[in-house]
């Protein structure tokens, strides 16, 4: 008897239920407990809700509950059936479990706990779940999470490209910059994918944009232009993906400038490719001795390294006009360089300049959203582990969707 009354308690056991039976076994390490309805209990109908009685059960279900110390723990039942005279026969939902779980709540919520902080892989073997039945749980969760989340524009909103895999494969990433949650994920990076987005949304919600960040691609341009009410105002190309544009060029003269080089026996230019990739403060301590050797050296590649670490100024204005007055100069330099790689680069800020001189009203990066970057930096370490890009998004769900994962009793 006193195993009873210890697991009702433990279980949470209320009427019309009754712990029936605990059963432990310490050879096998489990603790199993069977529960079932008080004699004559009635359950509303699924249906329309009214108190009905029962009619029959069904099979024997298992769910694992948390563990008692040491012991796995499993709970029993056969789940009644109702009658109705209007609707007929219903199965009840057992007010321990989702429907479909072998787990119950407590101990799922548990599951979805370790999984924040591990990949499914670790949670199955801390745990002693199989891989599928893990997944599912975090499958669930999204679910869940995806179903409980209010409609909602964000006000200042990233739009950027995540690769997965080892192919040409991409996700088109929405975030929400001032909750740091991602919106939604989507296949490829294409002018459909992003328009999927926005269609879900009405023009008087679009309207509610302040802000886009994203990188200076075409077809998130055109989708953007086509949905979003003044987008020609609100899209703010991503500072660091600018730079990136930039710092490319450098590193395409660098090269070519070493294939020439190297053809005449001068190898000044081996082994320096992030010195001059590098912000010049970032260059580590150890190299600045060899990089001053070189920087100032009458060579193409520095002249390039020094046109890129002055396209790095333009951000720090204060002032949209002082910036647009600053890009006019450096377009004249850079594209005055004779370095082919640097006029193209010029030339492509300068087609997408507008979006760019808005940075300096919204402020707004892709980077405002660090911790999902480095999230998604990490979901893609445990990649390997996701069979399929649908599993590599709903991890991006679980772990940046700012979802509410947990599963609850309904409360009719
Ligand atoms: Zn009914």
């Amino acid at each position: 008897m006193e195993d009873i009354q210890l697991y009702t308690m433990l279980l949470g056991i209320k009427y019309p239920w009754l712990v029936t039976k605990v059963q432990v076994d310490m050879a096998l390490n489990r603790v199993d407990v069977w529960v079932q309805e008080a004699e004559g209990a009635r359950f509303s109908c699924a249906v329309c809700r009214q108190e009905v009685p029962v009619h029959d059960h069904t099979e024997e279900q298992v769910w694992r509950h948390l563990d008692t110390c040491q012991l796995q723990t499993f709970v029993h039942a056969r789940l009644p059936r109702t009658k109705c005279h209007k609707d007929g026969v219903k199965q009840i939902l057992s007010p321990w479990a989702e429907p479909r779980s072998q787990f119950t709540r407590l101990f799922e919520s548990r599951l979805i706990n370790t999984l924040k902080e591990c990949d499914v892989t670790g949670v199955t073997r801390l745990w002693e779940t199989s891989w599928d039945e893990t997944w599912g749980v975090m499958q669930r969760a999204v679910t869940r999470g995806l179903s409980r989340k209010k409609k909602r524009v964000p006000q200042y909103m990233g739009v950027d490209e995540k690769s997965i895999g080892k192919g040409q494969n991409y996700e088109s990433i929405v975030c929400d910059l001032d909750r740091g949650t991602v919106e939604y994920v989507v296949d490829n990076r294409e002018q459909k994918s992003l328009e999927t987005y926005y269609r879900q949304f009405s023009q008087e919600e679009l309207e509610q944009v302040e802000a886009i960040a994203m990188d200076m691609w075409d077809p998130y341009i055109a989708a953007t232009k086509s949905y979003v009410p003044d987008a020609d105002k609100k899209i703010v190309f991503d500072r660091y993906h600018a730079m990136t544009q930039v710092t490319k060029a450098v590193d395409n003269v660098r090269r070519s400038e070493h294939k020439v080089l190297s053809a005449r026996e001068d190898f000044r230019l081996k082994g320096t490719r992030y010195l001059w990739l590098w912000n010049e403060a970032n260059v580590p301590e150890w190299r600045r001795e060899e990089f001053a050797g070189i920087k100032d050296a009458k060579l193409k590649t520095s002249r390039a390294w020094a046109i890129k670490e002055a396209f790095r100024e333009f951000w720090s204005y204060s002032y949209r006009k002082c910036a647009e007055k600053y890009f006019r100069a450096w377009y004249f330099w850079a594209t005055h360089s004779r370095l082919t790689a640097i006029i193209a680069a010029a030339k492509t800020l300068k087609v997408h300049l507008t979006n760019l001189l808005t940075y300096f009203k919204h402020r707004i990066t892709n980077a405002t959203s660090e911790g999902i970057n480095s999230k998604i930096q990490m979901i893609k370490l445990m990649a390997c582990g996701y069979r399929n890009r649908e599993h590599y998004k709903a991890a991006i769900y679980f772990h940046c969707g700012g979802l509410d994962l947990y599963p609850r009793a309904e409360t009719a």
